[in-house]
C-alpha cells in the first residue's frame, strides 16, 4: 500500500475562491481523485494543497443549452455521463466512451472534467517511486533522458483519456473560467505536441463544462486494451462520417490526439494507418499498435455503414 503524500486540503463551495487558488504553485485541483491521487502516491506530484471541486455548484449538473445542445459540468461523473438519457439518445459515443473507462466504481467517482484534463501515460512515468529511480527518473518527471527516444528533446507521453476522441468528432468545447473570465476553446485545439504539456491552456484556467452542439452525424467510438475492462487504452478511435467521406480521430499513440480526414470513407482506415507513430510508450509493440490502427478504424467504418446502427 502506497501512502500518499502530506497536504492540505481546501474544499471551498463556489467557483470564485478556486480562480482565486488554480495556477499557483504547490495547488492542485481535485474532482474525482482517481486519477491525481494515484498519482501522488507515486510522487509524480505533490502538492501542499489540494482543492476539492466536489461543493463547487457551477461545476455541477448537466444541462440543455438554448440551441439543443448540452452543458456537461466538469464534476459529473463519468457514471451520470454514461447513464443520461440526453447523453444516450443524442451523442452515445459519448456514453459509450465513459463506459469503457476502469470500472463501474471508478466511473462512479471520475469526472468528465477529470478526464478531459487526464495526465498523459508512459510506461516509464505510472510507475512507482523506487521503479522511477531505479532507471533515475526520465525527462517528464526527476530524469535527464527520455527513454523512449533517449536522443530527443520531447516526451512523447500518450494521450489517453477514453472521452477526448469522441468529444472531438462531436464539436465540444471546454468552457474555461480565470480571473481574466470565461472562454469556450474547441477542444479539438487544445493539445499540444509534447508529453509534459500536453494541453496548451493557462495554468491557471480552471474547466467548468465540457459544451456540446446539437447532434449532427454518428460518431462510433472503438478502445484497444490488454483487458476487457480496468485497462487504459492502447489504441482508442473515433470515426464519423463527413460529406462523402468520413474524419477519425486517434489517440493513446502520442501526446496529442491525431485528426484524419478522407474524401472517402473507403480510404480512411489507410490515411489513419500512414498518419499514426506509436512509440514505445507501451509494453506492446509499436508496430502492432500501428497495424491495429487500420484494423479498428476499418471496423469503425463498418460500423457506421451497418443499417442497424444507421437505424440507431
Ligand atoms: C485503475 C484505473 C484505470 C483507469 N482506466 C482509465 C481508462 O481506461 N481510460 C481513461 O480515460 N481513464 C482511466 N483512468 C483514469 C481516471 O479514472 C479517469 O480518467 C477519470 O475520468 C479522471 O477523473 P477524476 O475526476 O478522477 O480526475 P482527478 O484524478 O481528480 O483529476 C485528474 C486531473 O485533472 C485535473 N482536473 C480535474 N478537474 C479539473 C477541472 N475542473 N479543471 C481543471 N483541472 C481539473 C486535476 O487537477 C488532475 O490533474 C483509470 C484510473 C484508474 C485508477
Ligand atoms: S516519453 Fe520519455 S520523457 Fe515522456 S514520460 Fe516516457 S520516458 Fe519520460
Amino acid at each position: 500500500m502506497l501512502p500518499l503524500p502530506p497536504f492540505s486540503v481546501e474544499a471551498p463551495d463556489r467557483l470564485e475562491p478556486v480562480l482565486a487558488m488554480a495556477g499557483q504553485h504547490g495547488v492542485r485541483l481535485l474532482a474525482g481523485g482517481t486519477d491525481l491521487l494515484p498519482s501522488m502516491k507515486h510522487r509524480l506530484f505533490t502538492p501542499a494543497t489540494v482543492v476539492r471541486l466536489s461543493g463547487v455548484p457551477e461545476l455541477a449538473g448537466i444541462r440543455a443549452t438554448a440551441d439543443g445542445g448540452l452543458r456537461i459540468g466538469a464534476m459529473a461523473t463519468l457514471k451520470q455521463v454514461r447513464q443520461d438519457a440526453r447523453v444516450r439518445q443524442g451523442w452515445p459515443a459519448l456514453a459509450q466512451a465513459c463506459a469503457t473507462i476502469a470500472t463501474s466504481t471508478i466511473q462512479a467517482m471520475g469526472t468528465l472534467g477529470g478526464n478531459v484534463m487526464l495526465d498523459t501515460r508512459c510506461l516509464f512515468y505510472n510507475q512507482p517511486a523506487g521503479w522511477r529511480e531505479s532507471i533515475g527518473g526520465c525527462l517528464k518527471a526527476q530524469g535527464t533522458v527520455c527513454h523512449v527516444a533517449p536522443k530527443g528533446k520531447g516526451c512523447y507521453a500518450t494521450q489517453s483519456s477514453d472521452t477526448v476522441p469522441a468529444l472531438i468528432l462531436y464539436g465540444a468545447e471546454l468552457e474555461l473560467h480565470s480571473r481574466r473570465g470565461v472562454r469556450l476553446a474547441p477542444l479539438a485545439d487544445v493539445f499540444g505536441t509534447d508529453g509534459r504539456q500536453w494541453l496548451t491552456l493557462h495554468p491557471d484556467e480552471v474547466l467548468a463544462a465540457v459544451v456540446l452542439p446539437p447532434p449532427g452525424a454518428m460518431v462510433v467510438h472503438r478502445k484497444v486494451r490488454a483487458r476487457g475492462a480496468i485497462d487504459y487504452g492502447l489504441l482508442l478511435v473515433a470515426v464519423q462520417r463527413h460529406g462523402k467521406g468520413g474524419r477519425a480521430v486517434v489517440s493513446a499513440l502520442g501526446p496529442a490526439p491525431v485528426m484524419v480526414q478522407a474524401e472517402d470513407l473507403a480510404d480512411l482506415p489507410q490515411a489513419a494507418w500512414k498518419a499514426s507513430m506509436p512509440l514505445s510508450t507501451h509494453a506492446w509493440s509499436s508496430t502492432w499498435r500501428k497495424h491495429m490502427v487500420r484494423v479498428e478504424v476499418q471496423r469503425a467504418v463498418a460500423e457506421l455503414s451497418s443499417p442497424h446502427l444507421a437505424a440507431g
